[in-house]
C-alpha cells in the first residue's frame, strides 16, 4: 500500500539501525521520550527497541487521549449519562476504562443508561438528528487532532439547528503535558530529547515546539507512525544530541508543515478556550492544558446544561498508570501487568486503549522477556 508498505521495509529498518549504532556514542546513554501512544504502539509491534544500541533508551509519554482522562472525569460521565433524558455517545474504549467504586460506562449501560458507542462526533449528531425527545451528549475527548471534528460537530449542530446536541469537553493539548514532563525534576525522569507528535502535529505544526526546545534546551524530531519514521527519528535525535543542538526537526514532512492547519486551528478556536487548569492522569492539575466551550457557546456545553460537577476521585492505588504515564515506570514494573490486568479484565486506562503502554506490552511484548530469557539460556 503507497505511503505504508516503503514505511514498513525491513532492509531499510536494518540499515537505520546501524546508522544509529554508528552514531550512538558508546561512552553514553541516550534516553528519548516518545509522547504518542501511536509511537508506542509502533514501537512495540514491530520491536523497534530491539534493533537498538543498549545504550538508547524508550521511554513512554503521555499521549494517550484515553489513558490520561482522570477518573473523576470518568465518574461525571457516568452520572451524565445516568440522567434519564440524557443518550450519551462515547468511542468504544472509553465504555471499559474503570471508574470509581467499581463502576465504568460499560457497567453504567448495563444497568439500564442510555450510552451508545459512536465511530465519529457525526454519528453522534445523527442519533441527535434522528431523536429530537433525547438530550444527547457526545463525550468529547482527546488531543489537538480530534478537537477540530468536535469543533465541526457544532458548527453542523448550529446549522441544522440541533437544540438537544452537547459535549461533554474533556479536549486536551499536547505541549503543556510536554512541559509538565520537563518540569517535574521529582519525577526524577532522564530525558535529551522527545520524538514529537505526528497527528497533532499536522494540526498545530512542528512549529508549536520550538519554544519548549529551545527552553529546556530538548531536540525534538515531529515523527510518523510507522516504524521507519520512528527509526529515522531517533537517529536525527541522536545526531542532534552528539551535535549539541536542541532543535525542533520534522521527519514526517509528507503530512506536517511548520504552522500546521490553519483552516482546523480557526474552527477550534472559535468555538474553545482555554481552561485555567485541567487534570490528567498522572499529571495532576496542569495550567492553560485544555480546552472549553467559550460562554457564547455554552447551550453546547453539557457539564453548564446539565450542572456536571467533577468530585476528587482517586486511581486504584495497585495501578501504576500514573507513573507510567510520566515515563516514571513501564508496564512490566506494574505487578498486576498480565495478571489481574489484561485488555479483557482492564484495571488502570493504559491497559484499555490499543494507544495505552500497558496494552501495547500486552499484544506485543508478554510474550519477549521469556523469549530472551531462553535465548539467553540456550
Ligand atoms: S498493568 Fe494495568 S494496573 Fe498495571 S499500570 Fe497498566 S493498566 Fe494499571
Amino acid at each position: 500500500m503507497k505511503y505504508v508498505d516503503e514505511y514498513r521495509d525491513g532492509e531499510l529498518a536494518r540499515t537505520l539501525a546501524a546508522a544509529i549504532a554508528a552514531e550512538a556514542r558508546p561512552e553514553r546513554d541516550y534516553h528519548f521520550m516518545e509522547f504518542c501512544g501511536g509511537h508506542t504502539h509502533a514501537i512495540s509491534r514491530y520491536g523497534l527497541e530491539d534493533l537498538l544500541p543498549a545504550n538508547v533508551h524508550m521511554i513512554h509519554g503521555p499521549g494517550c487521549p484515553v489513558c490520561v482522562l482522570p477518573v473523576a472525569r470518568i465518574d461525571a460521565a457516568v452520572e451524565l449519562a445516568r440522567r434519564p433524558e440524557v443518550t450519551l455517545c462515547t468511542y468504544a474504549d472509553l465504555m471499559r476504562v474503570p471508574a470509581s467504586r467499581g463502576m465504568s460506562l460499560m457497567k453504567a449501560k448495563a444497568e439500564g443508561a442510555d450510552i451508545r458507542m459512536v465511530y465519529s462526533t457525526l454519528d453522534a449528531l445523527r442519533v441527535a438528528e434522528a431523536e429530537p425527545g433525547r438530550e444527547v451528549v457526545f463525550f468529547a475527548i482527546g488531543f489537538e487532532t480530534t478537537t477540530p471534528p468536535t469543533a465541526l460537530a457544532l458548527r453542523f449542530a448550529e446549522e441544522r439547528g440541533l437544540n438537544n446536541f452537547s459535549i461533554f469537553c474533556n479536549h486536551v493539548l499536547t505541549p503543556p503535558a510536554a512541559r509538565a514532563i520537563l518540569e517535574s525534576p521529582e519525577s526524577g525522569v532522564r530525558l535529551e530529547g522527545f520524538v514529537g507528535p505526528a497527528h497533532v502535529s499536522t494540526v498545530i505544526g512542528a512549529g508549536a515546539f520550538r519554544q519548549l526546545a529551545r527552553e529546556f534546551k530538548q531536540p525534538v524530531v515531529v515523527a510518523g507512525f510507522e516504524p521507519l519514521d520512528v527509526m529515522q527519528a531517533i537517529l536525527m535525535l541522536v545526531e542532534q544530541v552528539n551535535a549539541g543542538r536542541h532543535e525542533v526537526e520534522n521527519q514526517y514532512i509528507r503530512a506536517v508543515t511548520e504552522e500546521g492547519n490553519a483552516k482546523a486551528k480557526a474552527a477550534v478556536a472559535h468555538y474553545f478556550e482555554l481552561r485555567e487548569r485541567f487534570e490528567w492522569r498522572g499529571l495532576g492539575f496542569l495550567p492553560d492544558s485544555a480546552l472549553r466551550l467559550r460562554p457564547e457557546f455554552a447551550h453546547f456545553d453539557a457539564e453548564t446544561r446539565f450542572g456536571v460537577e467533577t468530585k476528587e476521585a482517586k486511581d486504584n492505588p495497585a495501578c501504576e498508570c500514573g507513573d507510567i504515564l510520566r515515563g516514571v515506570k513501564k508496564p512490566r514494573d506494574c505487578k498486576l501487568f498480565g495478571t489481574l490486568c489484561t485488555p479483557d479484565a482492564p484495571m488502570g486506562s493504559c491497559m484499555v486503549s490499543s494507544e495505552g503502554a500497558c496494552a501495547a506490552y500486552w499484544t506485543y511484548g508478554r510474550f519477549r522477556e521469556k523469549t530472551r530469557k531462553q535465548e539467553a539460556a540456550a
